[in-house]
């Protein structure tokens, strides 16, 4: 049984998700959601949000704030005056669960860092390991942040499907790095973002004699005449 059985979900209440371009056409496709109904820059001045994992972008609307793309979060209705992913559909609470229980609405589709966690990849790359997770996700905070009611263990990680999840997710963050290094170049308004993103993941497949680095090269003029 995993931890996350009858779980209130404290993670999917605590913290920022950060998305990347995959996960937007992903979650896209799969919901019909517009960009602008799930997506969201989150102001991350601390590095707090990103925590060297996550890219950071600026935009030429508030050039001096650092953003992390992330998922919208609303308002809890079980929990009023706490919030949640907007994704996360949650049950009544009983006498036995305040909180409710919670589950992912969008979960064959959610976001890479929702199905990596709770473990990264080693610096090398080549094991899985688990996160060391606190009690609360917002500690001195509403007991509704409260984290997994009992310690992850390996065993509760599937060694196959999740470290391929896992690998991905590593994979799809490090390419999105190699984005906000060609958007930052050159800012545009948060307005164009989803314009750039949609130029990049068009572009994504390219012939069998084109690199990757091309990419940049094929969508910097279009995205320099969508920016001015
Ligand atoms: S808080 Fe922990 S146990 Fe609960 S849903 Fe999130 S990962 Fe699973
Ligand atoms: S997308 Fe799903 S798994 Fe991820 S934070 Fe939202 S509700 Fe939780």
């Amino acid at each position: 049984m995993s931890p996350c059985d009858q779980c209130h979900a404290g993670c999917c209440r605590s913290f920022a998700v950060p998305v990347t371009g995959a996960d937007i056409f992903r979650i896209q496709a799969n919901t019909h959601l517009g960009f602008w109904d799930f997506v969201c820059r989150w102001a991350d001045p601390d590095g707090s949000i990103a925590l060297q994992h996550a890219p950071q972008f600026r935009f030429s609307d508030e050039p001096d704030t650092p953003f992390v793309i992330c998922l919208l979060t609303d308002d809890s209705q079980t929990v009023p005056g706490t919030g949640k992913c907007r994704f996360l559909a949650e049950t009544k609470a009983t006498p036995d669960k305040p909180f409710g229980t919670a589950s992912c609405s969008i979960h064959t589709s959610r976001p890479g860092a929702c199905r990596a966690f709770p473990a990264k990849m080693t610096p090398e790359g080549d094991l899985a390991i688990l996160y060391d997770i606190p009690a609360s996700g917002r500690p001195g905070s509403h007991p509704v942040y409260s984290l997994c009611p009992r310690p992850w263990t390996p065993a509760d990680i599937d060694p196959i499907t999740q470290v391929q999840d896992l690998v991905v997710a590593t994979y799809e963050m490090k390419f999105f790095h190699h984005l906000a290094g060609i958007w930052n170049d050159q800012p545009g308004p948060w307005e164009l973002f989803p314009d750039f993103l949609e130029i990049v993941y068009s572009n994504r497949v390219r012939p069998a004699n084109e690199a990757l680095s091309q990419i940049e090269a094929a969508s910097g003029p279009e995205i320099e005449a969508r920016v001015a």
